[in-house]
């Protein structure tokens, strides 16, 4: 008897040591050193738009006027809270994050959708820099939960344009990648701390970032509604690749077809490829292979772009990068 608890137990000790060491084994992204933007020197006064990239699908967007921010998403908890315990919004890491992207003020924080690793920071972020909250009821709910002003909370009317300065924002309702984990509606104030799975999706979003110097598309999640973007325009798409190399060929080509070619843009900027249980303040790893596979959904992102039509292009962590108007960052064919 003894001997079996021994043996069972030294399997549990190895067990969880492969999974520790699966979800820290990391593909390298030196292959792709290439792919990394830089603004230009600009050639012309005029309008344009920088967006830094600050992990998973947070992106602050401004034109020197107005930012705005995408989830704003700073806590990142560790593999072991988001698996075994419960998370909350941390104020001093938020804090610090914002100082270091030398955020002050933003007009308005939207949240692609409300899982945890887009939304749980957001009204926090909101708060701290006098912005509007704006997302699903989902995502109202999490403001409510941490006490964020009502008056300051708008629910997204999917179609319906939201004026924020000189750009002009359009909420278009998407699919999330269908990996079927925290689905469904929060429904009531989420008080923290939660569950990472009590941050339940609450329907997603397409962002439409409309401003004179051009229009950027943010696709936070690797799913799609058939047709939901016809008509529509962009020029960079910040697409979101989570899961997407867990999935065939078939499924990655529909997806390009749904979100890139149904806006023809001319770069392509994969987001949500990082691993968001490491802390910002080091430099970004790749999704664990054990739950994704980064370098197959940049593969297939570089022979897509192989033309250079469109483009191909990685946004460095926390250095803004012009992605609309005068000295725009030049995003070719993948080499
Ligand atoms: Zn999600």
């Amino acid at each position: 008897m003894r001997r079996l608890l021994l043996a069972v137990l030294a399997l549990l000790v190895l067990g969880a040591g492969w999974l520790f060491h699966r979800l820290n084994d990391h593909p390298s992204l030196a292959p792709y050193a290439s792919l990394w933007l830089a603004s230009q020197q600009p050639a012309a006064a005029g309008p344009r738009v920088t967006v830094t990239f600050l992990g998973v699908s947070t992106l602050l967007i401004s034109d020197g006027e107005t930012s705005l921010m995408t989830d704003g998403f700073f806590t990142r908890p560790s593999k072991a809270s988001v698996l075994l315990g419960r998370i909350a919004p941390d104020p001093a890491l938020i804090a610090s994050s914002l100082e270091r992207a030398g955020v002050h003020e933003l007009a308005a924080v939207i949240a692609v959708h409300s899982h945890y690793d887009h939304a749980m920071d957001s009204p926090e972020v909101a708060r701290r820099t006098g912005a509007l909250l704006v997302g699903s009821e989902s995502t109202a709910n999490i403001g409510r939960g941490v006490g964020f002003p009502e008056q300051r909370i708008r629910v997204v009317q999917a179609g319906a344009p939201m004026r924020f300065g000189a750009f002009t924002v359009t909420a278009v309702q998407s699919k999330h990648f269908p990996h079927g984990m925290a689905m469904g509606e929060i429904r009531a104030p989420l008080v923290p701390p939660a569950r990472a799975t009590d941050y339940l999706e609450g329907g997603s979003f397409s962002l439409l970032v409309a401003h004179a110097a051009g229009t950027l598309l943010i696709h936070g999640s690797a799913g799609w509604l058939d047709g939901a973007l016809a008509g529509r325009h962009a020029d960079v798409v910040l697409l979101g690749i989570g899961g997407l190399g867990t999935r065939d060929e078939a499924y990655r080509e529909d997806y390009w077809g749904a979100v890139v070619e149904a806006v023809g843009p001319r770069c392509v900027i994969p987001t949500h490829w990082d691993d968001f249980t490491l802390p910002l303040s080091a430099p970004l790893e790749a999704a664990p292979r054990l739950l994704d596979d980064v370098p197959a959904s940049l593969a297939f992102l570089i022979r897509k772009t192989a033309g250079g039509a469109p483009g191909l292009g990685l946004l460095p962590a926390w250095n803004p990068v012009t992605l609309l108007g005068a000295g725009a960052a030049h995003c070719g064919a993948p080499s």
